[in-house]
This record gives structure tokens, C-alpha cells and sequence, in this order.
């Protein structure tokens, strides 16, 4: 095992304050990531799917993620899968895909890209055609046997939508809030308090404290 190789395979953090970060998120692990933690807002308790739209300046003009439609409680609609299809969320639960195309915050998302967690069903598939968006980058394709899968697949390929699975080189990407700690900052700006601490400054006298000897 090479040894300087963090386990994540990732460059080795450049420590470095002059010069270029090494280890920071490519666009596409930034975009899948972003659909990740959109699906992490889905209450459904089995699937979790987020999607992001992308434009061609890498700009998102659409988030979303599997859930029930804007009105419809969380908790009077049914989660589970029933045998009974009025009791089961298949007929009342908007698709992520769905979902950030009607979320888009641009006129439209015509020659996007859309980054969605799973291969996107037959539905999903008519939307993402008739908004025109011209790719497809998915990272599970779980369902490839099932009808619905097949059915998209050949609506994209008539249409010559792009689809590709998109495989991360790292399998995890760690969100730490406690990453940004302000007081320990390395680098200027100081903030009021760095400074008290690291001056030992009297407040009440703005100036530098002295030691009785
Ligand atoms: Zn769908």
C-alpha cells in the first residue's frame, strides 16, 4: 500500500496556503453529490432519489427529490407499497426528476444536463424529453430489468438523449460542519476575537496585556 495515498485516493490535501487546492470536488462528483443531498429531503422510506439540473455554464437551474405533491401531507398520503393501488405511493409520489424540472429557476432547461441518482423511469423519461434536456447522468441502474427502465432507455436512444452511468472514483464525500472553524483560521482576515486570543489583549483596554512580576 503506498503510504502516501489517503485512504479516499484523493491527492494529498495541499497544506500548502500559497498555492492551489488539490483536493477539491470535480464537477461531476459536485453535481451528483448535490443530487445525493437533495434526496436526503425525501421522507420515502425505501428510495431516496435526488436529481440536478445542469445548464451549459455549470450553472444548476433545477434541484429535486422524490416526494408527494405540494399540498398533499407527508403524513395523510401512504408510503408504504400496498397490494390496494389507492393505498400505495406509486400513483401520489412526483418523481425527483419531475420534480426539478418544475422546479427549474431559468426559463427553461432546454440542452441541460440532469444528474440524477437512479436511471430515470418511463415517465421521468417523457419529461426530461419534452422539457429538452440532451443528457442523462445517472449513478444506479438498479432497475435496468424492469419495463419501465427499458421503455426510458428506448425513448432516449429514439430521441438521441445522451445517457451515461456515472461511476465516483471516491464512495464517499463527508459534509462537516465543524469543518469551518473561524477562530482557528490560518489566514487573514482576523476576526475580533483571533485577535483578543492571540494578542492577549485586555478588551476593556484595547491594549496588550502585561504581567505582573
Ligand atoms: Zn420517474
Amino acid at each position: 500500500m503506498d503510504e502516501n495515498k489517503p485512504m479516499n485516493n484523493l491527492p494529498k490535501p495541499n497544506k500548502d496556503l500559497n498555492s492551489k487546492r488539490t483536493d477539491y470536488l470535480e464537477w461531476h462528483d459536485f453535481f451528483m453529490a448535490t443530487a445525493f443531498l437533495a434526496a436526503k429531503r425525501s421522507k420515502d422510506p425505501v428510495s431516496q432519489v435526488g436529481a440536478v439540473i445542469v445548464n451549459k455554464e455549470r450553472k444548476i437551474v433545477g434541484t429535486g427529490y422524490n416526494g408527494m405533491p405540494i399540498g398533499c401531507s407527508d403524513d395523510e398520503f401512504p408510503w408504504s407499497k400496498s397490494s390496494d393501488p389507492l393505498k400505495s405511493k406509486h400513483l401520489y409520489v412526483c418523481h425527483a426528476e419531475m420534480n426539478a424540472v418544475l422546479n427549474k429557476n431559468s426559463a427553461d432547461v432546454k440542452n441541460c444536463t440532469i444528474y440524477v441518482g437512479l436511471f430515470p423511469c418511463n415517465e421521468c423519461a417523457k419529461i426530461i424529453i419534452q422539457s429538452g434536456i440532451r443528457e442523462v447522468i445517472y449513478l444506479s441502474d438498479k432497475h435496468a430489468h424492469k419495463k419501465e427502465t427499458v421503455a426510458a432507455k428506448r425513448m432516449f436512444e429514439a430521441v438521441g438523449i445522451k445517457y451515461w452511468q456515472y461511476k465516483p472514483e471516491n464512495q464517499r464525500i463527508v459534509i462537516d460542519f465543524s469543518e469551518i472553524d473561524w477562530n482557528n483560521q490560518r489566514q487573514v482576515p482576523y476576526t475580533p476575537i483571533k485577535e483578543i486570543l492571540e494578542n492577549n489583549i485586555d478588551t476593556s483596554r484595547k491594549v496588550p496585556l502585561t504581567l505582573d512580576t
